[in-house]
């Protein structure tokens, strides 16, 4: 599917706000050993290294020490990041010292809060001013993915259940709204928690036999996205900086994110964990994915040129040349709050 439902009402939206974080890849899935949780199911990926799905917000990674466990990221809500410390009793009884947070997100931070003061919690320093200063409930991505998409949802069910003559249809909507009425009772338990511990280029964390890389490679997906490197596995953790399908681009920084792909290419990795959708090892994505953005910023600079508003624009872009990279693309248009943060940024270079 393409992102044009993302310009419907948010009723609407649900569906696709959901089924963003599920879209088909490019690529085959890469086969590891899987070790199930109760609700996470975790892929070996190398010894002590573990890509952690199956929760609510975007994918974790478990790194199993010689003494402890580090975690990156912590998912949306609370209850998520309880399930996965459950969850990572199945594959290791070691002590869970460290959470490193890629970037400031909803999805990768709201589960920050269940950490007691015995876990340091790592990011970049922009991560620690975006949590200590904004509220990431009352803003984008969190609202048009959660935070209005849930309630109307909820609303909606309410009707169809009203309208609905079938018993059995009856039953099977009040199951779905008994899940979205938990959803929003776990949003509403979000404490935002800001990092402990923050640096500003790289970091390197000993732990045992493991060599953490934390390493700033310059402005992207965010201001502040940590790339986790492991340079004996040769393994690299990107959260949404690049992902194996298209990254939510509202917060993004375009030109600098092209420059900093340029310096994640130069690591020594051959495999990616990134922070949605599926593991992948073919370095040409993250030069299809510069070329995407490239090709976004020129056409959208020109249909902002040729006076077409941004929400027009979303619609309109043609990007389908793309498609091939990101299976995705089904046709024109780019996810709406990805384009309105486009014509702002355009706005201010042009005042540069
Ligand atoms: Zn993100």
């Amino acid at each position: 599917m393409n992102f044009r439902p993302f310009l419907l009402l948010p009723v609407l939206c649900f569906a696709a706000a959901v089924s963003l974080h599920a879209q088909p890849s490019s690529m085959q899935p890469l086969a590891f050993p899987v070790v199930k949780g109760k609700t996470y199911r975790f892929e070996r990926v190398a010894d002590g290294v573990y890509y952690a799905t199956g929760g609510f917000g975007g994918k974790n990674v478990v790194l199993v020490n010689d003494d402890d466990v580090v975690l990156v990221d912590t998912g949306t809500t609370p209850a998520t990041a309880r399930a996965l410390v459950d969850d990572i009793k199945v594959i290791t009884p070691k002590p869970l010292r460290t959470v490193i947070n890629t970037h400031w997100h909803y999805d990768h931070t709201d589960g920050n809060s269940v950490f007691g003061p015995e876990v340091e919690i790592i990011a970049h320093d922009f991560v620690r001013e975006a949590l200590t200063t904004y509220k990431v409930v009352e803003r984008e991505p969190y609202l048009g993915s959660q935070g209005t998409v849930v309630p109307a949802r909820i609303e909606t069910l309410k009707r169809q259940i009203a309208a609905e003559g079938d018993a059995a249809r009856k039953t099977a909507l009040a199951g779905e709204l008994a899940a979205a009425q938990k959803t929003l009772t776990e949003l509403k338990a979000i404490r935002q928690t800001p990092p402990t511990l923050t640096y500003s280029n790289k970091l390197v964390l000993h732990r045992g036999s493991r060599e953490i890389d934390l390493l700033f490679l310059g402005r992207g997906h965010t201001a502040g996205d940590t790339v986790v490197f492991l340079p004996r596995e040769r393994i690299v953790v990107t959260g949404d900086l690049v992902e194996s399908r298209l990254a939510y681009m509202g917060d993004a920084y375009f030109d600098d994110w092209i420059t900093t792909l340029e310096a994640l290419k130069k690591l020594d990795f051959d495999l990616m964990l990134p922070g949605h959708d599926i593991p992948f090892r073919d370095r040409n994505l993250i030069t299809a994915f510069q070329a995407y953005l490239n090709d976004l910023v020129a056409k959208g600079a020109e249909l902002r040129r040729q006076g077409v508003s941004a929400d027009d624009a979303a619609q309109r872009i043609d990007l389908t040349a793309h498609a091939k990279a990101f299976p995705q693309i089904t046709g024109p248009g780019a996810e709406v709050r990805g384009m309105r943060h486009l014509y702002e940024w355009l706005a201010e270079r042009d005042a540069r």
